[in-house]
Formats: C-alpha cells, structure tokens, sequence
C-alpha cells in the first residue's frame, strides 16, 4: 500500500486532503489508513523487504507514508517529509543546507524557537546570520552575503502577522544563488501554497492547524527538489527525529477536515479583527486581512483569505494586556494555536520568551489570539468582558 505522491493533481484540495496518499487497505478494505503501530518488518530472506520501502519505522513507516504524501500533495510539492515536531523539520532543514562559514537571513518577527535555535544552537556550528524585515525587500538584498545560502521566512509571522512578499523574496534568494524556506504554519496549504509562488522549502508545525485539536505535536518539509529530499531523509533517519505512528496518524486525520474548519478560523477571526479595531481598549490590531494593515494587498494576492491569528496591543500596558488574558473564559490562556478551541497569550512572556533583548523582541503589551471554530458572537463578548 505503498502511498503514490502524484497522481491526483487534478483534482480539488477538499479531495486530495481526503483521498492523497490514503488508497483503501488491499488486505482488509479498511477506508481508513490504519496506525501500522510496528518498529519492524519480516524480510523474506536477508535484504528482501516485502514491499521494498519498510524494513524498520525510524526509516519508514505506512502510516507516515500516507501523511507524507497528503502533505506533498496539499503543498504541491514532489516530496514530503514528516518529523517529531515543527522544531525538528526546521533544524533538519537548516543542517541539511548550511555547513559552518554559512549565513542566512532571518526575519525580525519570527517563532521564538526558531530563533532560539539559530541563535543558540546553529552559531555554535560556525553558521551565522542577520536579521531583517522581510517586508522590505530592499533590506533582504541588502542582507545577503556571498556566504548567504537561505532566507528563511514566516508570512504571516509569528506573532504580528507581517506580510512578506514569497515571490520576490523567492526572486531575492536565487539572484543570490540562495534558497527560500517558507514557514507555512500560520497560513496553512489551504490559503498559501508557497512553492507555487517560487520558494524552494516549505515547513510546517502539524502541531498548529494541520493537527487541527491541539492533541499532537509534529512537522513537515516538503519541497520539489530530488536531491534536497535525499539529504533530508538522510538526516532524519541517522538522527531519528521521526514521529510515531499513531502521531502520523492523528495529524493525518486532523488535515482531511483542513478546508472546512480554516473556512471557519477565518470567518471568526474576520469578525474578532473588527470588533477589537473597534474597542476603546485596544490601541493596535495585527490581522492582515484588516485594510489598515500595511501587508493587506501583498496577503490578498498570494493568499486566498488571511487566516485565524490576531494580535493585539491593550492601552493599559503590559499589566492590561496580562489581567486581559486572565480573565477570558472561552479563550483559554495556553501557548500553541491553530486548533479548533480559541486561545489567547501574552507572547513577551510566553512564546517568544526566548526573544527578549533581541531584534526580534516583541511588544509587552501584546496579546495574540488563536480564534477557533466556536460561535463567533460567544468569542466576541468574552474578549469584550475580558478588556473592561
Ligand atoms: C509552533 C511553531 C513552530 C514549532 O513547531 P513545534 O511543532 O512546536 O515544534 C514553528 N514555526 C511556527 C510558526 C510555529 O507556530
């Protein structure tokens, strides 16, 4: 049951999302791809694999096979990889590409444990970098060294919702022998597929709206080049940072409800974005589907709505926008995103913890939102109640 990347490119993203990589199971019929919850395989004789791609789950697994291939297909790339975490697809991706005297171009807002990787762990290989808005393309070119071999690029960031322009950054990065990776998270394949607009590497934290229930934690790359996918599943089997079976299996599962429920984040978070613009309290909005915000028309042209993340700053300070995120019911005070239950934090002392005193370090009076799927007019009054 070996899953095929290709074959259903013409066909709409609800379908693929449901039916890509995921044939009944020949043996049984099961429709659904069943938790292949097994670390090894029998050989018929030694080296003879019954199917020739399983003889040991670090290297494969059917289970992540068909998620591999979902993805792969969402994104509409050739290959799929999926890993332990989001964390683990970008450091994969960053040793695979650089090696020491290497730089790359980071954005000034990014996820917290992106940078905290960079930073600490990735300078400490000889690997060096700078940090820039990704929104201003002149200040991308003007970064790049001749030793530059990546931009790497959230849009919308994480956590204000920036708006960098993927094709010509993509433009950037190849003028400069370079290569784009796009943190896709926020977005998701379903708004923005951004190897269709010229970059090279996609990641993705599953954990977020892939997963979609905040009840697993993994990672994807995807990308079209050959040789690139080699040295990334080289990686991951000599470093294991595979996720299991029944984790492939969830993420899998979450993903083929994707398109209705990202319909759903967006139409809230419309609503939310306009009631807050509108409240005494809030002196900012970060929502890239507001007009106001200065990466509106860049997020209409390549995305096809702009997604369930708000940001916000409170007039009152950082003691406002800390007695605010207390005091909500529905939207539950906790770190993560992307599932279907609302939730609110205070990035400077949560997420992006890891940012503070950097060029990346966030506003203290910001709070950010994940707006889930539930009643739209509920959200909206208890972030009313929580801000009187
Ligand atoms: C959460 C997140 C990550 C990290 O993913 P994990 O699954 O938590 O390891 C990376 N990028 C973005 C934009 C994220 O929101």
């Amino acid at each position: 049951m070996a899953a095929t990347l290709g074959g259903m490119e013409n066909f709409g993203f609800e379908t693929r999302a449901i039916h890509a990589g995921q044939g009944t199971d020949p043996r049984t019929g099961a429709v659904i791809v069943p938790i292949y919850q097994t670390s090894t395989y029998a050989q018929d004789g030694v080296g003879g694999t019954r199917d020739g791609d399983y003889e040991y789950s670090r290297t494969a697994n059917p289970t992540r096979t068909a998620l591999e291939a979902q993805l792969a297909s969402l994104e509409g790339a050739r290959h799929g990889l999926a890993f332990a975490s989001g964390m683990a697809a970008s450091d994969s991706v960053l040793r695979s590409v650089l090696r020491p005297g290497d730089h790359l171009v980071l954005g000034n807002d990014a996820y917290g444990g992106t940078f905290r990787l960079i930073d600490k762990v990735l300078t400490g290989w000889g690997i060096g970098y700078t940090v820039t808005d990704l929104s201003e393309v002149a200040s991308v070119r003007a970064a790049i060294r001749p030793e530059t071999k990546l931009i790497w690029c959230e849009s919308p960031s994480n956590p204000l919702l920036g708006i960098a322009d993927i094709a010509a950054l993509a433009e950037a990065a190849h003028d400069a022998g370079a290569r784009l990776v796009v943190d896709n998270t926020f977005a998701t394949p379903y708004l923005q597929n951004p190897l269709a607009l010229g970059a090279d590497i996609v990641v993705h934290s599953t954990t977020k709206y892939l997963g979609g229930h905040s009840d697993v934690v993994g990672g994807a790359v995807l990308t079209n080049e050959d040789e690139l996918r080699e040295q990334l599943f080289f990686l991951r089997n000599a470093s294991g940072a595979v996720p299991g079976p029944f984790d492939a299996w969830l993420t899998l599962r979450g993903v083929k409800t994707l398109a209705v429920r990202m319909e759903r984040h967006c139409d809230n978070a419309e609503l939310v974005a306009e009631a807050l613009a509108a409240h005494p309290k809030v002196t900012k909005v970060y929502y890239p589907g507001l007009a106001e915000h200065p990466g509106h028309e860049v997020a209409a042209k390549q995305m096809s709505r702009f997604g369930g993340m708000i940001s916000f700053r409170h007039a009152d300070g950082e003691s406002g926008a800390l007695a605010a995120a207390a005091r909500t019911s529905l939207f539950t005070l906790a770190e993560s995103l992307g599932g279907i239950e609302s939730l609110i934090e205070h990035p400077g002392r949560m997420t992006h913890a890891s940012t503070s005193g950097s060029l990346l370090e966030v506003p203290d009076d910001l709070l950010r939102l994940s707006v889930g799927i539930e009643d739209a007019s509920d959200l909206i009054t208890d972030l009313r109640h929580a801000l009187k």
